[in-house]
């Protein structure tokens, strides 16, 4: 449907994909790197036939042919990246929107236009998309159950049920193939933001929307803010309409940095895993940690609680950057309970089995043996091997501006 879309090749492997897809007409035009296309509008002779491709999109939600009419109904630059991210997906289409939120209001607002309002939900889910459906700011009502509870959960108006796997921050995973079959014809709403298509397609389990804080590992250097909708012609469509009426539109800019990270996405998902498990046992012996979380599916992110005081940590780290988000090259580490997770209710926050002593880490591409010296000293003060209540806290010196 990008028009870009036409290597009607055998199915390429994910890491040939990362790199070719959303690029295969390039090396035809005498192009390398994919041009950036920032304009706003697009002039054209014939307004009638800017009449039909308008009626035409207003009816199926499709790309037009040929160029866009105005810079909200689509950008080429942007459909690369959707493209190539569809691909990676294993879905028909992907649509992409100006951050992560803005990606999931579009979903919720598809679904209540057409009168389906209810969304059932597991928790934990990243903080905000929990406190945009705890609030119903998009007129949505939500009905919180674990897994096992989702078929009973549903309703006649159900739109939605929504699952994140790893969930942020925990860790939880969930079986997506049962949850989509407790579904039924209700669609399931995969985020898929932690595993990345590198370590789980959604869509093959049953998954119909794979959403993505596209934010973290596909721009994968913290420079670039987007969300984007992995699913179906047809939710594609119904998604880009939405995109049109309410603006949530990606930067051509953007949709630039986000194609190049995917270049890299597989190699750097499976770098910063290598190291994410290495870290993840270290800490699972040490003294000073009570618990880790490292999933089975591996990943870049550990999760893990200290028997001390959790801001000592935070304060304490050199090398790793204390900074909420995630999924970029270097190390950041986070309190979910004063920061990603801080809008969501105390009660239900440790009720998903988030403590207000996990720390939350996404691990980079540094060497991890200077991640763990890092670490070790940054852990160094927040309890005694023994026991402790945080026995030295005031006494660190703060960490200087990094
Ligand atoms: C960050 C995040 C979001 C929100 O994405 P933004 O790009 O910050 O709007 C949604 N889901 C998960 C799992 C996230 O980590």
């Amino acid at each position: 449907m990008s028009g870009y879309d036409d290597a009607r090749t055998a199915a390429r492997a994910l890491a040939t994909e990362a790199v070719h897809a959303g690029r295969d007409d390039l090396a035809r035009q005498g192009l390398h790197a994919p041009p950036i296309d920032l304009s706003t509008t697009y002039p054209s002779y014939d307004s009638r036939g800017e009449a039909a491709r308008i009626d035409a999109f207003a009816a199926t939600g499709a790309e037009p042919d040929g160029p866009p009419v105005y810079g909200r109904l689509g950008n080429p630059t942007v459909a690369r990246f959707e493209t190539a991210l569809a691909r990676l997906e294993g879905t028909d289409a992907a649509v992409a929107f100006a951050s992560g939120m803005a990606a999931l209001s579009a979903v919720l607002l598809v679904r209540a236009s057409m009168g389906l309002r209810h969304v059932v939900a597991v928790r934990p889910l990243y903080g905000c998309s929990d406190h945009l459906l705890t609030a119903g700011l998009l007129g949505s009502e939500v009905t919180w159950t674990d897994p096992a509870g989702i078929a009973d959960a549903l309703r006649p108006d159900t739109g939605l049920v929504m699952v994140e796997t790893p969930a942020n921050p925990t860790l939880a995973e969930v079986d997506l193939r049962a949850v989509a079959h407790a579904c039924g014809s209700v669609p399931l709403l995969a985020d898929n933001t932690f595993a990345t298509p590198v370590l789980q397609r959604p869509a093959e389990h049953g998954a119909r929307l794979v959403l993505h804080s596209a934010t973290k590992y596909l721009g994968g250097h913290g420079d670039v803010m987007a969300g984007v909708v992995a699913c179906d012609e047809e939710l594609a469509g119904r998604l880009r309409q939405i995109r049109f009426a309410t603006g949530g539109v990606l930067h051509p800019l953007a949709g630039y940095l986000l194609l190049r990270g995917l270049a890299t996405l597989p190699v750097r998902v499976r770098a910063a895993s290598e190291s994410a498990a290495e870290l993840a046992s270290r800490l699972a012996a040490d003294p000073r940690v009570a618990r880790v979380h490292y999933p089975r599916i591996g990943g870049a992110m550990v999760t893990f609680e200290v028997k001390g005081d959790p801001h000592e940590v935070i304060a304490g780290v050199r090398l790793i950057t204390p900074a909420v988000s995630l999924g970029s090259v270097d190390t950041l580490i986070q309190h979910p309970a004063s920061i990603s997770h801080r809008i969501v209710d105390a009660d239900d926050r440790r009720g998903a089995g988030v403590s207000d002593r996990l720390l939350r880490m996404s691990v980079g591409l540094e060497d991890v043996d200077d991640l763990w010296a890092d670490l070790d000293q940054a852990l160094g003060g927040t309890a005694s091997e023994a026991d402790a209540t945080s026995a030295d806290t005031g006494t660190r010196a703060p960490a200087g501006a990094h």
